[in-house]
């Protein structure tokens, strides 16, 4: 089924999917460093329905669930944990605002504004005497704290537990780690990125366009001028500051009883420590290294050995392809495609405020993401609080392939935001996306969710041009033909990034050099992808900001749940609708994987849980290993069956996601579904005119 996967990604060899991920996806304790800190005025971050959790510490007695009825709640709990959902409501909202306003750099936006408010983020976090008194309710003995009172209690603990750091030395060498990162981030937005055009002429470019060109640009100079660009990033980061900063990182995490500042990361955003992580990993490399060989033999037979320069390879697989396709992705209708997909898998955000800021643009950050100004929490009154959430991507709505980019990008980040809406506990620390929550755990949501832009059933109902013609078999068939001998591709693109990693923070100190790490950066491209990387390793923005940094091995756990869970569902309706289109599949998401946030039962159990069985790398290699003919067997079977069927939602004059969606550029408010006439469907019309006066291209059907 993946095999389709490959085209809707944005590039094959080097993690296609990464750059549609969040950059920005705080894993672990000291996630809250910030870098990109950059200048604003301060001003009111409300910009609209704020829907804040409100309650400063009702003096609420009793909640109105039934299992209050053997034993009233402690007032006393009721108000610590009210007072303390609405500080860290409040704390936090305030920094995401200004994180959204410096990464989209919107008008008046602060770093000081920033630094500021993610100070007091940590602050509050690391708070000491916040933890004596969980401690202290928890610890109650006559019975006053109900059992519910104490999972709320027990997470509050554990998230503390992620941000206090007790010795003021390791505080002193953390702060220094995060004014060089700070020093180093600031230089890069800075960092000037150009090309040469074919006809010589210097251009500059934001690393999105770069990445496009690199899979487009039929002139391989073009091509080869924009990989180069690509890899003057690291020579650039490692000239200002980032071996210094690897140093200091690994010193916090050796004093506080690390092996190193991997270790660290993953012991707090997973629950296992590096030695466990690299056990599993391990094993995936070994199953899939003579698969590579495979696929690079096969590449050089097919298509000659430049194929295989990391500025081809991306082309040869996709080039014609992704030109040939792109009619089916119109980009001006990618949100009604999603809001129609979603809302047909029975998928609701539970009244969630959603702003969209779709479109690239100068100066705005070079990755999509999505972030939750307002985590979700049901009050101690027993009141809904619902989410805010601010998602972005980086569509250049007329270009080769940015509509079928955004459409991942909007079923990726758009299942993130499905899954935090759905987090229905006591607390905002339960649906808040920093340690303790799992990387893992929130990347299944969205990959699974992506993972069906690849599939014979959701393109022959959804993959539709500009007068709703569908796209043809013989294209989907051509690129499994193409692709899926390929597939490997991505997932040893995937791993060289922990491997690279790994290996950074296992550097001796005096080994620390820019040389060094430049040169171990190729060897891990060598070693892992069988050659310099079509993306190479230090571009790859995770790898630079602390908060994002040694976490990668939590898309490939991911991905290897989102294997396991497509066989499940595959499996159980194989004779009753499958995946796409499926009202059961939202529900059961629902049930088993979204509503209990970071809190128990955790990744690795709610896998086993709902797919009746532990996590392994099994259903991938088992997916890789399928022969073409096969899959193009199951996949025309299935393609038929959906352009015959449409999608569900297709007579509906409404979509009911149970969301407020706003349309942003910046600044510029485009459409809001609370004022359109028909909500969603009608604010995806407000949006798609304005894409067409703006890209004229785009409204030449
Ligand atoms: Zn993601």
């Amino acid at each position: 089924m993946n095999a389709l996967r490959a085209f809707s990604a944005s590039s094959l060899t080097a993690v296609p999917r990464a750059g549609l991920r969040s950059a920005a996806r705080p894993a672990a304790r000291a996630s809250l460093r910030r870098a990109e800190i950059r200048p604003s005025s301060g001003r009111a971050s409300l910009p609209f329905g704020a829907t804040v959790a409100t309650a400063r510490a009702p003096a609420v007695l009793l909640r109105a669930t039934a299992d209050m009825a053997t034993a009233a709640p402690s007032a006393d709990a009721a108000a610590f944990i009210s007072s303390f959902n609405a500080d860290y409501a409040r704390i936090h909202e305030s920094y995401e605002n200004n994180f959204w306003e410096t990464k989209m750099n919107l008008e008046g936006n602060s770093t000081d504004a920033l630094t500021k408010s993610f100070n007091e983020l940590e602050a509050f976090l690391g708070d000491q005497s916040a933890l004596e008194t969980t401690r202290k309710l928890l610890a109650d003995t006559a019975g006053t704290v109900t059992e519910d009172q104490k999972v709320i209690l027990r997470q509050i603990e554990k998230t503390l537990l992620c941000y206090i750091v007790e010795s003021a030395e390791a505080r002193g060498v953390r702060e220094s780690a995060v004014g060089k990162e700070n020093a180093m981030n600031s230089a890069r937005n800075k960092l000037k990125l150009t090309y040469v055009e074919e006809d010589g002429t210097e251009t500059d470019a934001t690393p999105t366009v770069l990445r496009t060109k690199i899979r487009s640009s039929s002139d391989e100079s073009v091509r080869k001028s924009c990989w180069e660009a690509t890899r003057t990033v690291g020579p650039f980061l490692l000239a200002n500051g980032f071996p210094q900063i690897i140093a200091e990182r690994n010193k916090f995490a050796r004093t506080l009883g690390f092996v190193d500042f991997y270790d660290m990361k993953v012991t707090q955003a997973e629950g296992f420590d590096k030695k466990t992580c690299f056990e599993m990993l391990d094993g995936l490399e070994k199953a899939t290294r003579p698969i590579l060989d495979d696929a690079l033999k096969k590449l050089e037979a097919d298509k000659g050995a430049d194929a295989l320069k990391p500025w081809n390879l991306s082309y040869a697989l996709s080039g014609e392809l992704s030109r040939e396709l792109d009619p089916y992705f119109p980009f001006e209708n990618a949100p009604e495609v999603w809001g129609r997909s979603f809302a047909a898998m029975g998928i609701r955000y539970r009244d969630t405020v959603m702003r969209l800021d779709l479109c690239d643009r100068v100066g705005k950050y070079p990755n999509g993401f999505c972030h939750w100004p307002v985590a979700p929490h049901v009050g101690q009154d027993g009141k809904w609080n619902p989410s805010r959430a601010n998602f972005t991507s980086l569509a250049t709505p007329d270009e080769v392939g940015s509509g079928n980019t955004a459409l991942t990008t909007l079923m990726h980040e758009g299942g993130h935001a499905a899954h935090f809406a759905n987090i229905t506990q006591g607390s905002p620390l339960f649906s808040q996306e920093r340690a303790p929550f799992s990387v893992s755990l929130a990347e299944t949501q969205s990959m699974f969710l992506d993972s069906l832009c690849g599939d014979a059933a959701w393109l022959g109902r959804y993959a539709r041009d500009r007068s709703d013609r569908p796209v043809p078999w013989s294209l989907l068939e051509r690129s499994i033909k193409e692709k899926h001998p390929y597939e490997v591709f991505q997932l040893r693109g995937m791993i060289a990034v922990p491997y690279f990693e790994k290996a950074l923070y296992e550097m001796d100190e005096s080994e620390l050099t820019a040389e060094n790490i430049a040169a171990v950066a190729d060897e891990i491209e060598a070693k892992i992808q069988g050659g310099l990387a079509a993306r190479p390793l230090l571009s790859v923005p995770h790898i630079t900001s602390d908060e994002s940094s040694c976490y990668y091995h939590g898309y490939v756990f991911a991905e290897m749940a989102v294997h396991q869970t497509r066989a499940h569902f595959l499996r159980k309706y194989e004779n009753a609708g499958g995946i796409v289109d499926n009202p059961a599949v939202g529900p059961e998401l629902e049930a088993n994987y979204w509503r209990a946030g970071s809190g128990d039962p955790g990744f690795l159990r709610m896998v086993h849980d709902l797919t009746g069985a532990p996590l392994s790398h099994d259903a991938w290699v088992g997916s890789l290993g399928k022969s073409v003919d096969d899959l193009i067997k199951e996949e025309r079977a299935e393609y038929d069956a959906a352009v015959a069927a449409g999608p569900a939602t297709a007579n509906a004059k409404e979509v009911d996601l149970g969301m407020r969606a706003l349309f942003v550029h910046g600044d510029d408010t485009i459409a809001d579904s609370a004022e359109e006439a028909n909500g969603y469907l009608g604010a995806c019309a407000t949006f798609k005119k304005w894409v067409n006066e703006r890209w004229p291209k785009t409204a030449a059907a």
